[in-house]
Order: C-alpha cells, then structure tokens, then sequence
C-alpha cells in the first residue's frame, strides 16, 4: 500500500479561523477576500495581540468548523487503498507555550470525525517535509516539499500567487475538489471513470 499524507486545515477542514477573526471583529470577511496565509492578517498588530490572547484562551475552531466538501468521503474510500497519515501542524510561533492547546483540539477533531485513520498515524508537527510518504496533499506550497512523487495542492485564495509554471519547477500539482483527488488516486477498477 502507499503512503498517503494529507493536511488538515484548508484541505479537510476550513473556515474555522476565519470565523473566529469575524466574531472577534463583528465582520463578515470572506474566503476569497483573503489572499493570506493567516487570516488575522487582515488586523494591525496591536489588534492581533489581542486577537491571539483571545483565541488561545476562548476558541476551539473545532466545534464548528465546516468540511471542504466531499473531503472525509472520499478519504474515507482512499483508506481502504492507501496507507493514510494525517499530518498538521500547530505551533504558533508568536504564542508557543498556549497553542499545545490546538494539538489536543486537532488530535480530537480527527478521532471523533476520522474514526478510519489509525490515530498513531497522527502527525502533530511543523516539520511535514520529513514525512517519508509517496503521495501528499496540502494547500500549502511549503508542506509539500520534501519527500513524495506525487504531491497534490488544494486550490485555495492563499495560494494562488503561485503560477502553473512555479508549481511543475516543484512538481505539484494543482487540484481543485475531492472528486478530481479521487479521480487520481483511486484505482481504476473500483468503477472509477
Ligand atoms: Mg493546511
């Protein structure tokens, strides 16, 4: 079986974040409004300050965080193919010591939803590109480098700056739903057309 590593935020999961930053703010920012990695962006720095001090202490993104559509079913059909790994990250630099709260908050939100994925193949780390799997998905450019011969990027607004041509320098790929992830990577005699 090969090894399959697959990102958590932005790629199974989204918007939690940016719902945190509109209820702290009584905004109504969108996705495609954003073309940062970090939603807080959109704040100064004073603001974010406090933003950060309020979100390690109050909010569990996990608790009402919506699915990239179609993600947990078709992972759940690749499980019986590949070897799965859920790979995330969670230290915060500017708030290190408060943001283990986020490893617990992730490792739950994958074991209550991903009853499938043997939870020791869960990876809490920054350090994804010494993850040795053969095929990996994640939305952001820098986790895919590293190990892996076939390395998918879920289309999302942060990461449109990077043309089709930067991408095959590196060799990802761009993909832009579950469906399409699925049409790759399953094999064609499970009725996959
Ligand atoms: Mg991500």
């Amino acid at each position: 079986m090969k090894k399959l590593m697959i990102d958590l935020d932005e790629t199974i999961c989204t918007g939690g974040y940016l719902q945190a930053v509109n209820d702290y703010l009584k905004t109504n920012y969108k996705e495609e409004e954003i073309d940062s990695y970090y939603v807080e962006d959109v704040m100064n720095e004073e603001e974010k300050e406090r933003f950060l001090d309020y979100f390690y202490e109050h909010v569990n993104i996990y608790k009402t965080i919506d699915l990239v559509p179609d993600s947990l079913k078709v992972i759940e059909a690749l499980s019986k193919h590949y070897d799965i790994y859920i790979a995330t990250a969670f230290v915060d630099k500017r708030r290190v010591k408060e943001s283990g709260v986020m490893a617990m908050q992730k490792y739950h939100w994958i074991i209550e939803n991903m009853p499938y994925i043997d939870p020791k193949k869960i990876f809490l780390t920054g350090s994804k590109n010494l993850v040795m799997c053969d095929v990996k998905i994640d939305d952001k450019v820098s986790n895919l480098k590293g190990f892996g011969e076939l390395k998918l990027l879920l289309d999302q607004p942060h990461n449109q700056k990077y043309t089709a041509q930067e991408l095959e320098q590196r060799k990802i790929k761009r993909v832009y739903n579950w469906n399409q992830i699925y049409s790759l990577l399953m094999p064609e005699s499970e009725g996959n057309s």
